[in-house]
This record gives structure tokens, C-alpha cells and sequence, in this order.
């Protein structure tokens, strides 16, 4: 049966008000989406068809400023993914304690059927379609799946063409000429590490001499991937969408960053004793460290009993259900949630964000000293509170998150 990843969202913020004894109508008010978008997009194709589109643009919470999240382009993209995905943009920015809700945007489209001349028609018109619902003080879109920082630019430029001038704070993971941020491409893998490494030195685990499985090579599996190679872990496994390749010796992760962006299938890679993997074995392969950097609901009950790891470090959104939670608390494997390991990208799109509106911009320095200051402070609270209550990582988590958004919607009470 499909999981919907909203009733998912929903059933972890019932599992904190318990937890946390949320007064009833709080729990209610913050599992709420403040509004949803549905908008059509059409383009005419390069052979003179016309195809339309279903695209989305969702606030879940913007009550303690405006909304922050990516655009995704899936083919399995609808209304409620991306209410749940906005959802947990809130929490991942009040973990962080920045002053920005949660907001999420996509479109159904198989982005790797059109050409590139068509993502940008499909890019540009969607921006249009949404135009109102965006805003520097509003809603600021990131990339996500399938988005990078070509389809930003194309989004920047369709607002500030309609508003008679740039406004490149209108949208963050913009390339650099136009007001992107240095840091921000690796910003989330880099996030993932502090995280990472924090909590080894927490259980006086060496980091350097761990193994790691990965499932997912786009930007923030890429990245992770890259950095853990270079700190000295092995790197044993590595997937994407159509599979996977294992090595017992260690994958070398440089030649396959390099096979990678020759366009080429992981799964073909072919090196000293690697072999070919699915994503269904990659899950249980024994290892210290299992980061998946994919997509939603990957860890369920049908697969948690099989993982045999130290530390689940979520790179994706949403990866794990709260049945597979359960599991691998039981398993005694750690998880380091998604609204934390993963922040470090929303934390420098904030940066970016701070930059462009300010029209004055940091060096590089600067970008991982303040990343690493605030995803660190927000790491200890979250320990901290793990360790006082006797509860996992995320609940934790949740309680900090779910308390800001509800303190602030208790202070500014119900309009009118
Ligand atoms: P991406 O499009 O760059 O890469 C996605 C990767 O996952 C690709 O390698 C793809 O082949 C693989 N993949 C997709 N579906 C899969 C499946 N069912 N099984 C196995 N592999 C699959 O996307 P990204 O930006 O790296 O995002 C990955 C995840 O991280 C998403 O959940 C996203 O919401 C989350 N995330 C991204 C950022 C960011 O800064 N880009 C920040 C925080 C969280």
C-alpha cells in the first residue's frame, strides 16, 4: 500500500503533542496547512505538442516568517507530498531557530523526458502561475529534486520581470553571478557532517574509521558521499533511482563523481571489486553509518528489521516512517532526523537569503563558521533533550521545533 507522506507528517506531530502535552487546539493548529496552490502549466514541446502540467506551491506555516522551502520535479509529485514535505520545512527552520515557516513547491513531470528548453518554458511559466504566493517577505523557493541552480535563475528572473526590477532574494541556490551564495551547493552535505561527526564524539565513536552506506548521488548524496570519502571513512555503498554499486573494500568516490557527471548510470560504474547492487539489497548491507539522501518513506516496516547500522543520518526528507522509527529505536540504531541532519541547506539558503536583501555578501569562511555555529547549538539542545526526557533523536527534535512554531502561534493568537 502507497504511504502517504502527509498522514506521515501528521502521525509524527501526534506522537510529539503526547509526548510534550501539547494543548489540543495548538496540536491541531500547527498540523494545519495555511494554504495550498494547485496551478495547470502548460507548454508547447519542441515538436510543436502541447503538454500540461500539474504544479503545487504549499505554506504550511509561516507564523514565524515567511515561507522557505524547495521546488521538486518528480513524476510522483502531488498535493499531499508537498504538504508534507512544507510541513517539515516548518520544523526544519524552527530547529534552527531562523526566522522562516515552512513551504514546499513542485511539479508532476518527468523532468528527464523534456528537453532543456522545455524544463525552462515548464520553469518559467510555473513561476508565473505562483508569482502571487512568492516574495522575499513571503515565500522564498529553494531547489529540491530535480532543480538546481539553472532552474532558480529562470525563477528569479520571471519575478523580477514582472515586477520591473531584480529581486534576487525572491528565491535562494541561485548561481553566484546573480546573488547565490558561496557555500550553498554543498551546504546540506556539509550540515549532515557537523551533525554527524557531533554525535559520534557524543558516543566516543571514530568517524575516520567508520563505514558508510548511501542511497541517493544528486546533490545532497554527492556531497555527503564526497565529504566522508575525504574525511577517511569507506564509502561501501552508493544508489540512485535505477540501482547501485557495493565494493568490500570501499568505493573510490572521486572516479565515480567523475563517471557521474559524464552522464553515466551508477550501476554501470565499474571498478576493482565492485559489483552491482538494487536499492532493496543497498538497505541490508551491514555498516556503521546509513545515510539516505533519495526520497520519502525508503526505511519502512518491511525493511527496518533488516538494517544493521550504528547511526541513520537522513539526508532525504522524510526517509523514515514512524512504524520503521519505532523498529530501529527497539534496534537500538540511532537516527538523526532528517529536520536536523539535513538543515544545513536551509541554514545557508537563509545566508543567501540575509545576503541578497542586505546586497552585501559573505566569504566562504563566514558561511561554514555561522553553519556550523548554529547547526551545532541546535544539534546540543536537541541531545540535550534527547538525554533529559529518555527519547529518541527525532521526538526530540520535534518537541523543540513544534514548541517555537506553537509559542508563537499561542503569542500572536487567532486572528481576527
Ligand atoms: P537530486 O534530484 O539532486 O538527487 C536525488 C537522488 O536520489 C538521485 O541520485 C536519484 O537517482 C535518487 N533517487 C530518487 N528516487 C529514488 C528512489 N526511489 N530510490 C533510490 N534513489 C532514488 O535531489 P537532492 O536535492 O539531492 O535531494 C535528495 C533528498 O534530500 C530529497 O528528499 C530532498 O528533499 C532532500 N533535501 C535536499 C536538500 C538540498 O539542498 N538539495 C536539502 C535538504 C533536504
Amino acid at each position: 500500500m502507497e504511504i502517504n507522506p502527509f498522514e506521515v507528517a501528521k502521525k509524527q506531530v501526534n506522537i510529539v503533542a503526547k509526548e510534550m502535552n501539547l494543548d489540543p487546539n495548538l496540536t491541531e493548529a500547527v498540523k494545519r496547512i495555511e494554504r495550498a496552490l494547485i496551478v495547470t502549466v502548460p507548454i508547447i514541446m519542441d515538436d510543436g505538442t502541447l503538454k500540461i502540467y500539474e504544479g503545487y506551491r504549499v505554506h504550511h506555516n509561516t507564523v514565524r516568517g515567511p515561507g522557505k522551502g524547495g521546488v521538486r520535479y518528480a513524476p510522483d509529485v502531488n498535493l499531499d507530498e508537498v504538504r508534507a514535505l512544507a510541513m517539515w520545512m516548518t520544523w526544519k527552520t524552527a530547529i534552527l531557530n531562523l526566522p522562516l515557516g515552512g513551504a514546499k513547491g513542485g511539479i508532476c513531470v518527468d523532468p528527464k523526458q523534456l528537453s532543456n528548453k522545455e524544463l525552462e518554458k515548464l520553469t518559467r511559466r510555473y513561476t508565473s502561475e505562483i508569482i502571487n504566493f512568492i516574495g522575499p517577505d513571503i515565500d522564498i523557493p529553494a531547489p529540491d529534486m530535480n532543480t538546481n541552480s539553472q532552474t532558480m535563475a529562470w525563477m528569479m528572473d520571471v519575478y523580477s520581470m514582472q515586477k520591473g526590477r531584480t529581486i534576487s532574494g525572491v528565491v535562494t541556490g541561485k548561481p553566484i553571478e546573480i546573488g547565490g551564495s558561496v557555500g550553498r551547493q554543498g551546504a546540506t552535505g556539509t550540515g549532515m557532517f557537523y551533525v554527524l561527526n557531533a554525535l559520534c564524539e557524543k558516543l566516543n565513536y571514530n568517524l575516520k574509521s567508520m563505514s558508510v552506506v548511501i542511497q541517493g548521488f544528486g546533490k545532497v548524496g554527492s556531497k555527503i558521499s564526497k565529504k566522508l570519502y575525504d574525511f577517511g571513512c569507506k564509502i561501501l555503498a552508493i544508489s540512485e533511482l535505477e540501482g547501485g554499486i557495493y565494493s568490500e573494500e570501499g568505493l573510490n568516490v572521486n572516479d565515480i563523481v567523475e563517471w557521474n557527471l559524464q552522464g553515466n548510470l551508477l550501476n554501470d560504474f565499474k571498478g576493482s571489486g565492485t559489483k552491482s547492487i538494487t536499492n532493496e539489497e543497498l538497505f541490508k548491507i551491514k555498516c556503521d553509518v546509513l545515510v539516505p539522501a533519495a526520497t520519502q518513506n525508503q526505511i519502512t516496516r518491511n525493511n527496518a528489521e533488516n538494517i544493521d547500522c550504528k547511526i541513520i543520518l537522513e539526508g532525504a526528507n522524510g526517509p523514515t516512517t514512524p512504524k520503521a522509527d519505532k523498529i530501529l529505536n527497539e534496534k537500538g540504531i540511532i537516527v538523526i532526523p532528517d529536520i536536523l541532519a539535513n538543515s544545513g541547506g536551509v541554514c545557508v539558503s537563509y545566508f543567501e537569503y540575509l545576503q541578497d536583501i542586505h546586497a552585501y555578501f559573505w566569504k566562504l569562511e563566514r558561511i561554514n563558521k555561522e553553519l556550523k555555529r548554529i547547526i551545532l547549538e541546535a544539534f546540543e539542545n536537541v541531545y540535550n533533550v534527547s538525554k533529559e526526557r529518555n527519547i529518541s533523536l527525532r521526538t526530540a527534535a520535534y518537541i523543540i521545533s513544534v514548541s517555537r512554531v506553537a509559542k508563537a502561534i499561542e503569542l500572536r493568537g487567532i486572528f481576527p
